[in-house]
């Protein structure tokens, strides 16, 4: 069994798939070229956002982002320490200082609650000025961009939505990579819309701030490439993965993301009475980037994994150490006590297989080999 099984997924998309890459190789425009805006404005149009660029990661987007807000050293940026390193990484990549929020325990996402209280310590303590919130969408559910949008505006901060796992994912009729002031996805093959090999893209309705995306994902071109303007970085989208992601995208608003909100409603339902299960809010739809249960402790939760791997059911632990524990933050000095939750959930958690074409056959023995270790 697959923790997510992008080969069935090849073997149902092959023969559209296979021209789509072909076809790239055949015209022989592997970088730039016309599949790239193609593909721009596919997904500009999916989640209804005015500016689409396609960068080479979802960790690019981010950076570019950042860079577009001139964020640097002396900045503070807001982000959850219960996350993917990247969210974080990025921001001290830019020479800034991360501070690390606490997340809430039935959404994995940032608690809003804890961002007021940091932004206000942030304050006081006088030596950082507070610019970005970074917000992220936690295993493809939404943040709370409501209550987040409200602390923003009260601070003066601009929003980022770090939407790598939160594409297809919506609060109302509202899609993910649409809340922040600018927001970014990943094309990371086991995201929920991937391509084959790295790939991101950065929406905005900005087109100010587009533009200086634009620039800067091509090393910070002015009228052309050799018309140098800033100092800027390598970022292109291959074309091939342009075409790749056409593909991909046309099977996820078709079936894939009601398939995968099938699996999910299926898996809840089995197993909610034993475990606790994710929770998604009123209003809120998850793309399920992951499954995650939470279990009572370290010692339950690496039993469990242990026991299912012995049947061949593959889990993962996302995440096992937080932000504000990862030896690359060590020269930030941190209070070890201030985010509990994200401690807590980086012993209890465990992931299970998840994608749309997970049989029942395979969803019943998964719960139930679940079942069978947390009653025995
Ligand atoms: C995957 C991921 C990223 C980085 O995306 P890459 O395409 O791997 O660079 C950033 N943030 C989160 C939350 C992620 O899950």
């Amino acid at each position: 069994m697959q923790f997510r099984d992008l080969k069935t997924q090849y073997t149902v998309l092959k023969d559209e798939m296979d021209k789509a890459i072909l076809d790239v190789v055949a015209s022989g425009a592997f970088v730039m070229g016309p599949k790239i805006k193609e593909m721009e404005t596919a997904f500009a149009e999916y989640v209804e956002a005015k500016h689409c660029v396609a960068c080479n990661s979802g960790t690019d987007a981010l950076l570019l982002a950042l860079k577009a807000w001139d964020v640097k050293e002396g900045d503070a940026v807001f982000v959850p320490s219960f996350t993917f390193f990247a969210s974080a990484e990025v921001i001290a990549m830019q020479g800034a200082t991360p501070v690390f929020v606490d997340v809430d325990r039935d959404t994995f996402n940032i608690c809003v609650a804890d961002l007021e209280r940091k932004i206000e310590q942030t304050l006081k303590a006088g030596k950082l000025k507070p610019r970005v919130i970074i917000a992220v969408d936690l295993f493809g559910l939404p943040a709370d961009f409501k209550a987040i949008r409200k602390i923003a505006e009260k601070y003066n901060l601009y929003v980022l939505e770090d939407g790598a796992q939160g594409f297809g994912g919506r609060i109302g009729e509202q899609k993910a990579c649409t809340f922040g002031d600018i927001s970014t996805t990943s094309f990371f093959p086991a995201k929920p819309v991937g391509c084959y090999g790295d790939g991101g893209a950065v929406f905005t309705d900005n087109a100010e701030w587009a533009a200086l995306i634009e620039s800067y994902h091509i090393h910070g071109k002015g009228s052309d490439r050799y018309d140098n303007v800033r100092i800027g970085m390598n970022s292109r989208m291959d074309s091939i993965q342009a075409a790749v992601l056409l593909v991909k995208l046309k099977a996820f608003a078709e079936h894939e993301l009601e398939d995968i909100n099938k699996v999910s409603a299926r898996y809840t339902e089995k197993l909610k009475d034993i475990v606790k299960t994710p929770i998604v809010p009123e209003g809120f739809y998850s793309s399920w980037a992951q499954y995650t249960l939470q279990v009572e402790n370290k010692e339950v939760r690496n039993g469990l994994q242990a026991a299912l791997k012995a049947l061949d059911i593959p889990t993962a632990i996302y995440y096992p150490i937080p932000m504000h524990r990862q030896t690359a933050f060590n020269y930030l000095n941190i209070n070890d006590n201030l985010c509990p939750v994200s401690d807590q959930l980086a012993d209890t958690v465990i992931s299970l297989p998840i994608h749309p074409y997970l049989t029942e056959k395979d969803q019943d023995m998964i719960c139930e080999a679940v079942c069978n270790y947390l009653t025995k």
